[in-house]
């Protein structure tokens, strides 16, 4: 069916020039302009139409199931289809390869001449499991999750700021919200005077989000949103800057990153704006007695020998193994840190998708306190690097909360320091098609005190996590006063901790003090 736009009316109902239904040639197009109306008269939503005599038969479309398409100024073709999932499938299936076939990319891996098919799986496809990709997008298809989201209000607030603050960034621009879930980001830009946002979302949080921008029309008139990948749409123009809340735990969860930096490949203009710009993950090692014995006494269940008359000791060790794989998520004291932390930066405008594919980060580390290390804290902010104002959303300890928390590597070898003593080691990271990372770590004492020049390592200490695997550990109460078991620690306030980064020369922007990282919105 093509629709001419015209003019808009009160009550969602617009005046059009002509319609015409493309699938039935026999049903003549109308001859006088005809009202199109937005209702759920029905129960379920329709675009229908009408002229002086009535409603037209067979021209209702079922708008969760009808796509819609600009052609250009004027013209829109909207195709409207039956609900069959199996159609649906071969539809998607059909569009997918129709734009693989359009990008030039697409005859990478093309076995030739025999005519074999080549690969029309999009960038997303090729690297991730497709149960992965169904749990992952089922997750955020549903209000809930992206619930638990906007109401981290240290996230959305300081996003909303980042946006609001900048508004020269967005006036009168074309905007990509990549991951657009609810939509909200959408609906900020369109509150800073975007020209016009495009939201991609490819989980069913699509529909939600036109809801939500439908119910909000003077902002909603600007969002078009559009529900696929974004490895794998077509827009009709690029955008000059895109925005994105692409980070999951330890910065690079969920490998959607990856995402971001695919749509800035596909859909941004060249030297486009990106909110955000930057991230950094912050790494230090941390002394925390309670938390080692909570995970070690987890494998004690395993060292029954009479469990109803069964040894379980065969299981110990794998049992151990386990809990010691599993990277811990919680809020914990900025005072457990063993010395201040070093930072890894990504430049979001800069990096290649690649190079998310592996990380790897020398460590290193001087000891503020003698203690126990029990492993690597880590979390992550990022910059918003507006025209008008430079903003960090950081989850460092001691900030306000966010739901990403912060993450703990925990050793189950613990090792010893001793105040001034270097802690050296390695954070490898490795991405797997689940969406997540296979991580390894390793920290070692290097020899210490009159002679440490001449000396190495004197103790080492190495483990193997998922993070796709965390141990929640937020419920837990947090009894993180001094204990006869817990080894006093000299305090080190979150202020005190000055962010260093080995790995990239720094531009200025970059090395803001923690406390200036504040991401509250007052
Ligand atoms: N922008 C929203 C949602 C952030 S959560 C907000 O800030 O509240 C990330 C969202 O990105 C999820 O809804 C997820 O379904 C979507 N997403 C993840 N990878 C995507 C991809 N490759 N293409 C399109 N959407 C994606």
């Amino acid at each position: 069916m093509e629709v001419l736009a015209g003019q808009k009316h009160k009550h969602l109902e617009f005046t059009l020039v002509a319609v015409s239904e493309l699938s039935s040639p026999s049903v003549p197009p109308p001859s006088t302009p005809v009202i199109a109306r937005f209702s759920a008269d029905s129960g379920v939503a329709e675009l229908r139409f009408r002229q002086d005599s009535g409603f037209i038969d067979g021209f209702n479309v079922n708008l969760g199931t009808a796509q819609l398409f600009k052609l250009g100024p004027l013209k829109s073709l909207c195709i409207s289809g039956s609900s069959d999932s199996n159609k649906e499938e071969e539809s998607r299936d059909f569009h997918s390869a129709f734009e693989q076939w359009q990008n030039e990319d697409v005859t990478q891996g093309m076995h030739l001449p025999n005519g074999a098919i080549s690969d029309v799986k999009s960038k997303f496809d090729n690297k991730i499991e497709p149960s992965s990709a169904k749990m992952y997008f089922h997750y955020y298809g549903q209000l809930l999750h992206q619930q638990n989201m906007l109401q981290d209000y240290v996230r959305t607030g300081t996003y909303y700021a980042a946006v609001i603050e900048n508004r020269a960034d967005f006036t009168g621009r074309v905007v990509v919200d990549v991951g657009a879930g609810s939509g909200i980001l959408s609906l900020f830009a369109a509150q800073a005077g975007a020209k016009h946002v495009y939201a991609v979302e490819a989980s069913e949080m699509a529909e939600y989000a036109r809801k939500l921008i439908a119910g909000n029309p003077s902002l909603g008139q600007r969002i078009t949103v559009i529900k696929g990948k974004v490895e794998e749409v077509k827009l009709p123009e690029k955008a000059d800057i895109l925005i994105s809340e692409p980070m999951g735990t330890l910065l690079v969860n969920e490998r959607m990153l990856e995402s971001y930096i695919i749509a800035r490949d596909r859909l941004l203009v060249p030297k486009g704006k990106m909110f955000p710009s930057v991230g950094r993950i912050h790494m230090a090692p941390f002394s925390d007695e309670y938390l080692f014995v909570e995970i070690a006494n987890k494998t004690l269940f395993w060292q029954q020998q009479n469990y109803y008359g069964v040894d379980l000791t065969a299981l110990h060790g794998s049992a151990f193994q386990g809990y010691f794989s599993q990277p811990v998520v919680d809020a914990f004291d900025p005072r457990l840190l063993v010395s201040p932390p070093m930072s890894h930066v990504i430049d979001f405008n800069e990096a290649k998708e690649e190079d998310l594919y592996e990380i790897d980060i020398p460590l290193k580390f001087v000891a503020s306190v003698g203690t126990r290390v029990h492993g690597l804290a880590c979390w992550f902010d990022v910059l918003f690097n507006g025209s008008t104002v430079q903003r960090w959303l950081t989850t460092a300890p001691g900030a306000p909360t966010t739901h990403w928390y912060q993450i703990r590597c925990v050793l189950s070898q613990p090792i010893y320091v001793m105040t001034g003593q270097e802690i050296t080691g390695q954070l490898h990271m490795v991405a797997h098609n689940a969406q997540s990372y296979t991580i390894n770590l390793t920290l070692s004492a290097k020899m210490w005190g009159p002679g440490a020049e001449q000396g190495g390592i004197i103790q080492s200490s190495s483990c193997k996590l998922d993070l796709k695997e965390p141990y929640y550990r937020m419920s837990q109460p947090q009894p993180y006063t001094t204990a006869q078991d817990q080894q006093p620690l000299q305090l080190l306030q979150p202020q005190d901790i000055p962010i260093h980064t080995d790995d990239l020369e720094e531009p200025k922007l970059l090395q803001q003090p923690l406390e200036n990282s504040g991401a509250l919105l007052q």
